[in-house]
């Protein structure tokens, strides 16, 4: 029974043992993840940077956080940064259509002009063109290269001297409404307050030896350039010019105004204030501004006019190739990424399933966002992109969290567990020892500590199975301590104790261990011998009453002669316990009947 409760406990503790096993297999595995991830997500981060300041605000933050150990409200930022490229979506969109807008009126105020049908269809072909074209940063400045080119034509046709520049502009009623149009539309309109046109603020990307850096390219002041309103100015300024000149016949002196002069400069200086902020045109823009300075008429401030759009080109194709490398530069902290996810799992291409998934997922991500990167073509494209691999490694996180959690729980219940068992097996113990005590106690005589009646019954059947089973011989022995009574009468019920107590052990240490020997009621003792035959047995036991017999018992310094007698018999065929202890018990009697201190068979 004892061993079966063992056995029980030793399974359970087993078990138990092995799931916290796991457990920490799994937690290690996790937080090597956690790890990955964390790194992972401050790349990503550092590669997005620059996109919008609101945007940047957070990434900052994020990466601050990540650098440190994942705290619990990392949640918080997260969700504020997709407000935040939510936002910054919104506004990429709305600069788009502002863009389209500005050149859209742009080359329509040109369409009022009379124009031959070569530069008419490449004006329709630029408006047809226009809503799509527009929708990608990196195709404004072919945008602004090609209505540069239709405004050349556009100028120089108007300029053609068939009738002259003047009187082409006069002589063509439908075209001078156009531009009074256009010159009173922006008349009552200050420059700083004018619509906004290309506000789309081009990148310009910087990089530093840490990472990469976006920037809005300069704009002029602002942001609020008006193709429209130029085209005005230099129209209008030339109509009144050749209004001016058919007056005086000045055909020669074509000075402008000095009012329009004035609104000439203050839109070619706002172009100038934002190009000026870049270092490699500054000394062209200082020449442009000495030039508008003196500057009094159409032809100069033409020239002036294809002067800053070169240079705008220019700022333009600087940031277009900055913009290749900021790609460049984005795949290679990709597949540094992927490189140390990847790694990571080759490496521990053991682990648990739970953790393999989630490696899985960041490894897949980190591919995705590789290879997008890698077909990515336009900055808002790739913007977007690595928005929505950090929303998807965001997720993986998430889900590596709960993951992480329910692994909480699973310890939590764990521990509960292994408490109760532990409860179980306290208590299993302390039963067992009762258990044993109380056995103990019901199969044992307290006086002498030997194996009681009871004992003896319990044995008895398991001997007599056995001798019927296996057919060995078997012995049993009544001993009855000679005169007892006398004892008890002459010295004492307490001598009479004692010389039970030393009696009973001195001839139980005589018999072997495999004897059972037992105190069986008042001062008779019993032994049972397996496995030995009656003759074997006889002179055994014939030895121990002789040294019964020859031993010296005091009690109280008096000398106690002590006696036993003996009966024996052996297991016969057809007997059953009662039969055989008869048998013995008589042989006792013939004993006692045969003067005591003797040993008999039956
Ligand atoms: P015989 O030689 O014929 O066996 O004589 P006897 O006196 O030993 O036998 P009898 O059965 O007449 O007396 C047994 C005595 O043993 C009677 C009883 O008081 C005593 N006795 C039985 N149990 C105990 C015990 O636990 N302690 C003591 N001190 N005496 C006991
Ligand atoms: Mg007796
Ligand atoms: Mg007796």
């Amino acid at each position: 029974m004892a061993d079966k409760s063992d056995d029980k406990g030793g399974s359970w503790r087993e078990k138990y043992l092995d799931a916290l096993d796991q457990q920490e297999q799994i937690e290690k595995s996790f937080a090597v993840q956690q790890e990955l991830l964390r790194r992972a997500l401050v790349r990503v981060s550092v590669v997005a940077d620059g996109q919008d300041d609101a945007l940047d605000g957070i990434l900052g933050q994020l990466r601050e956080r990540m650098r440190g150990a994942i705290s619990g409200d990392i949640n918080a930022l997260l969700a504020r940064l997709d407000e935040v490229a939510h936002n910054f979506e919104d506004h990429r969109e709305k600069n788009a259509l502002d863009v389209r807008t500005s050149l859209t009126e742009t080359v329509k105020s040109l369409q009022a002009l009379d124009l031959t049908r070569s530069v008419k269809k490449e004006i329709s072909q630029y408006l047809s063109q226009l809503p799509e074209r527009s929708k990608k940063v990196r195709l404004y400045p072919a945008l602004l290269q090609q209505l540069a080119s239709i405004q050349q034509q556009a100028l120089k046709e108007i300029e053609q001297p068939k009738t002259g520049f003047l009187q082409k502009i006069l002589g063509a009623p439908a075209a001078t409404k156009a531009v009074e149009k256009a010159v009173q539309d922006n008349s009552d309109t200050d420059v700083a307050a004018a619509p906004v046109a290309t506000a789309v603020p081009p990148v310009n990307k910087v990089q530093t030896a840490e990472n990469v850096v976006v920037a809005p390219m300069p704009t002029p002041a602002g942001s609020t350039v008006n193709y429209a309103e130029i085209n005005a100015e230099l129209t209008g300024a030339s109509r009144v010019e050749s209004a001016l000149h058919s007056n005086e016949s000045q055909a020669s002196n074509n000075a402008l105004p000095q009012s329009f002069v004035e609104k000439i400069t203050q839109v070619i200086n706002q172009f100038l204030n934002g190009l000026e902020k870049e270092a490699p045109m500054v000394k062209k823009v200082q020449a442009i501004r000495e030039r508008i300075t003196a500057a009094t008429t159409a032809e100069v401030f033409i020239k002036t006019l294809e002067d800053l759009r070169d240079l705008m080109m220019q700022s333009y194709l600087s940031a277009n190739q900055a913009f290749a490398t900021y790609l460049k530069n984005v795949n290679q902290e990709l597949a540094d990424i992927y490189s140390l996810v990847g790694g990571a799992v080759e490496s521990e291409s053991s682990r648990r399933n739970a953790s393999e998934n989630l490696q899985n997922s960041v490894r897949k991500e980190m591919a995705s966002l590789e290879s997008s990167a890698e077909s990515a073509t336009d900055l808002a494209q790739l913007k977007n992109l690595v928005q929505s691999q950090i929303g998807n490694i965001r997720q993986a996180l998430d889900n590596f969290q709960n993951v992480e959690s329910e692994q909480g729980q699973l310890a939590q219940q764990l521990e509960a567990l292994s408490s109760k068992i532990k409860t179980m097996e306290d208590e299993a113990e302390k039963n067992r020892t009762i258990l044993e005590k109380q056995r103990h106690k019901a199969l044992h005589d307290p006086l002498t500590e030997l194996p009681n009646r009871e004992y003896y019954n319990e044995r008895a059947n398991y001997e007599y199975h056995r001798w019927q089973r296996y057919k060995r011989p078997l012995t049993l022995a009544v001993f009855d301590i000679d005169h007892f009574k006398k004892i008890n009468d002459t010295h004492g019920h307490q001598a009479g104790d004692r010389v039970l107590k030393v009696i009973g052990r001195s001839v139980a240490k005589r018999l072997r261990e495999v004897d059972f020997f037992c105190r069986f009621g008042g001062e008779e003792f019993v032994a049972i011998m397996p496995e030995t035959s009656l003759a074997d047995a006889m002179p055994v036991l014939d030895t121990i009453r002789g040294a019964i017999a020859n031993a010296a018992f005091n009690y109280k310094e008096q000398p106690i002669a002590i006696t036993l007698s003996i009966g024996a018999t052996e297991f016969k065929a057809g007997d059953d316990l009662e039969a055989a202890f008869a048998r013995a018990d008589e042989a006792l009697y013939a004993a006692k009947s045969g003067g005591r201190n003797c040993i008999k068979s039956g």
